[in-house]
């Protein structure tokens, strides 16, 4: 009779940073450096064979590869848009995935990723939220998918792209995964790895208060603040959370946490939605708020996705109220919808939620009584 031998969990060497990954070598009776060098060759030189890897010994070789692992999250689909964009799919288990996206711009090319396997906040304008919620991601699965889409953007033909940004905007509220999202930032900043400046990395809120200010102690990336309303009443239709952190707290934390550092700018996220935030009363109300706050206003169409109530503004709404705010003395871009072919536009990223919330079976049995349809 042969008896099974129990496989023991391999570590997966993309759950840590610099820092964890010297303490990781420490521990097995290593030389701290040589948490640089393994970092080179995941990030930079793209090798996941430890074999591959010539300036360890081969007995660390032989000992990595019994103990550890390089393991990504999964491919399922990629999708190029006539625009460029690119979206991922990936998967993480059995019953999750999420959606990464990659959107060339003249000077730039950002990557947007994903926190969270769906969302527990529900902003009401938002597809992921309608999604719920099953988990935090792990590390590996934040920083997986700068690894993924980096390695992918080289095999795609004529694409030139790098990625010279990133953008915590895809799925989830990273603050509420903040010890994950930090360790997975710090990896994108570490010159071993990807050598982003802080500058280039930008970290998108909801406005978890006391998780801005954790954040000021351990990083220094920047910020995004999903504003969306202009006053308390609307803005806790719009985002739940405000209800929990009023307007006034969360700019306030916002100050905060650029306090001390001249030239840096909280950059304000705005969806305009039709008849609902629009208004040119909300414009004068908005300039009213921020005008003392270093920021830029980032205006967004709104991105429709099925079951939604809200529409997309006219043209002419978005410019009255850009106009307006312009006028005020804030500094505005508007967003250009990207990939929208292909469903990868700002608040249509779905991938796939095992909901533990019960949010979706909630839905349903609404719509069912309304008679709606989703
Ligand atoms: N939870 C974080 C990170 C998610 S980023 C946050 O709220 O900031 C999500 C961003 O996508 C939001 O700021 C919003 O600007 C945008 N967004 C969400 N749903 C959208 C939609 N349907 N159309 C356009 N933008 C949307």
């Amino acid at each position: 009779m042969t008896i099974p031998v129990q496989q023991h969990e391999k570590v997966n060497l993309l759950n840590f940073d610099r820092q964890g990954l010297q303490a990781w070598f420490t521990e097995m009776g290593e030389k701290p450096f040589r948490a640089a060098q393994l970092m080179k060759w995941i990030y930079q030189f793209g090798v996941d064979d430890f074999v591959e890897m010539s300036n360890l010994s081969k007995s660390l070789r032989e000992k990595l590869a019994q103990q550890a692992e390089i393991r990504l999250p999964e491919v399922v689909t990629e999708q190029v848009s006539d625009d460029g964009t690119v979206k991922w799919l990936l998967r993480l288990d059995s019953g999750n995935s999420i959606e990464t996206v990659f959107i060339p711009e003249n000077d730039r090319g950002t990557l947007c990723i994903s926190s969270q396997v769906g969302c527990a906040l529900e902003c009401s304008f938002c597809s992921t939220a309608q999604q719920g919620f099953n988990r935090n991601l792990e590390v590996a699965e934040i920083i997986g998918q700068v690894v993924v889409a980096n390695r992918a953007l080289k095999c795609i033909p004529r694409n030139e792209r790098v990625i010279s940004n990133i953008v915590l905007m895809g799925m989830g509220e990273p603050l509420l995964n903040f010890d994950n999202v930090v360790t997975a930032i710090n990896i994108m900043l570490e010159d071993n790895a990807y050598g982003l400046s802080k500058r280039r990395v930008t970290l998108s809120t909801s406005g978890v208060v006391p998780a801005i200010d954790r954040l000021k102690q351990v990083s220094d990336v920047s910020l995004a603040l999903s504003l969306h309303a202009p006053n308390d009443a609307l803005r806790n239709e719009l985002v739940p959370l405000n209800q929990k952190y009023p307007i006034k707290e969360v700019l306030a934390a916002c100050r905060r946490y650029i306090s001390g550092e001249t030239k840096r700018k909280i950059t304000i996220e705005y969806v305009l939605l039709d008849g609902v935030n629009d208004s040119p009363q909300h414009a004068r109300e908005l300039v009213r708020l921020l005008k003392s706050l270093p920021c830029k206003v980032n205006l967004i169409p709104f991105n429709p996705f099925p079951g939604t109530k809200y529409t997309t503004s006219a043209e002419a709404a978005i410019e009255r109220f850009r106009n307006i705010i312009v006028k005020g003395g804030l500094v505005t871009t508007t967003r250009k919808t990207r990939g929208e072919d292909i469903d990868a536009a700002c608040g249509q990223l779905a991938g796939k939620v095992q909901d533990k919330t019960r949010r979706t079976l909630r839905r349903q049995q609404k719509n069912m009584t309304t008679g709606r349809t989703v």
